[in-house]
């Protein structure tokens, strides 16, 4: 179904009811437009700024035809809603990003074997099935290395890194029934760097400024924005994810994650096609959020300016922060704190970030990594 301008008014129903998804209802409903969303869990971060939560499963088809029903649009929170339901879904209700880009991300190889069709680099990978064909892989990448489930993994998850021989059996009895899997060298990178990409349904294109992400544990623990990289790495990350969002005929948002090497090499991590962490940072750092970009996008507006209006850093609050940040506001520099209203507090769960404007990148940096919140002296030193 075919229809590119979406007027204030109509319903944009979102699959998925998790904290991207709440802050895409927020930036919708600024601009008019009335919020559906598709989520078992009740009470979701997202149903609880939307207009309506159906509580359905992503495969049940009675949950999707009472879904269906309410929206005049469709977007997506995550890439993991099941390729065929997206595929019967377009087919009901106006889906701009389509179904292929999310069949594609949904799985690590087409993902790196579309990305390397494009001539964008990514790194050295095996894809395999069984124990013996780790072995080859391992063989011929040598070590350090890690494997990778396809499917479903994420903040880390679905993941072994395999450093010496010894790790090899551990690594497969963790993983053994999860494939299929992907064998990637490990890149000693120098950062973990990410660009948004915004195309509309008319062609028009922006980019976010880059990202510089610091991991902890594999989750995303702070973005750094404008990213400490030399002009001509910036350059290439940005013609990096421009060219990939065309040659996707991307609709929507897609982030980039990429690793950058000492010797200025750009790999391309992984994809998602949607409004990502290491871009909340815009909601408040730019003159248009990623998320009021994307409804921009799938609704066919023209897409607003993504200038840094001050550099920034956020900083992911997990289950773990909560009390602490609440507590300990007015020992931080001053920061936009955003709670996802998760009611369980578990240890990793994302449930808000906060980002801090500065004028002066290292010395918030400095005040941020100090607190005893975050218990970090040098996050970089914790890097997974
Ligand atoms: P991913 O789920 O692939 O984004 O991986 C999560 C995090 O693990 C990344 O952000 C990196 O910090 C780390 N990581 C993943 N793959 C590699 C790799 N091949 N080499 C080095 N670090 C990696």
């Amino acid at each position: 179904m075919k229809k590119e301008w979406i007027a204030p008014g109509k319903t944009i129903g979102i699959l998925g009811g998790g904290q991207l998804g709440r802050m895409m209802a927020l930036s919708a409903r600024e601009m008019g437009y009335r919020v559906a969303v598709l989520e078992p869990t009740p009470d979701s971060p997202c149903g609880q700024v939307s207009d309506n939560q159906v509580e359905a499963e992503y495969d049940d088809l009675e949950g999707a035809k009472k879904f269906v029903e309410l929206c005049d649009v469709l977007t997506y929170e995550f890439e993991n809603i099941d390729a065929n339901t997206a595929t019967w879904l377009e087919k009901q209700v106006y889906l701009p990003q389509g179904s292929d880009l999310l069949e594609i991300t949904q799985n690590r190889i087409h993902e790196k074997q579309a990305i390397k069709s494009f001539q964008v680099p990514v790194v050295r990978y095996r894809a395999l099935e069984t124990a013996n064909e780790l072995q080859k892989a391992r063989e011929a990448l040598g070590l350090p290395a890690v494997l990778k489930t396809t499917r479903g993994g994420y903040d880390g998850k679905g993941q072994q890194v395999i450093r010496t021989n010894n790790d090899i059996a551990k690594a497969w009895k963790e993983m053994e029934g999860k494939g299929p899997f992907v064998l990637e060298s490990w890149v000693d990178f120098d950062q973990e760097i990410s660009v948004v990409v915004t195309r509309s349904s008319t062609g028009e294109m922006t980019t976010f400024p880059v990202a510089e992400n610091i991991h902890v544990n594999n989750i995303l623990h702070q973005s750094i924005v404008p990213a400490r990289i030399p002009y001509e790495i910036e350059k290439q990350a940005i013609d990096i994810a421009k060219h990939l969002a065309e040659s996707f005929h991307l609709i929507g948002t897609l982030a980039v994650e990429m690793f950058v090497t000492d010797d200025q090499m750009v790999y391309v991590n992984e994809l998602a096609p949607r409004p990502h962490n290491s871009g909340h940072y815009t909601i408040n750092a730019c003159e248009t959020s990623q998320f009021e970009q994307h409804i921009r996008a799938i609704c066919g507006w023209p897409l607003g300016k993504t200038d840094l209006l001050r550099p920034a850093v956020m900083v992911n609050i997990l289950g773990e922060h909560v009390d602490e940040v609440l507590e300990g506001l007015s020992d931080l520099p001053t920061g936009h704190v955003h709670l996802y209203g998760k009611k369980e507090a578990r240890p990793g769960r994302k449930m808000g970030h906060i980002t801090f404007l500065t004028d002066d990148l290292e010395k918030t940096l400095k005040e941020i990594n100090q607190s005893p919140i975050w218990k970090l002296d040098n996050p970089e030193e914790d890097e997974a």
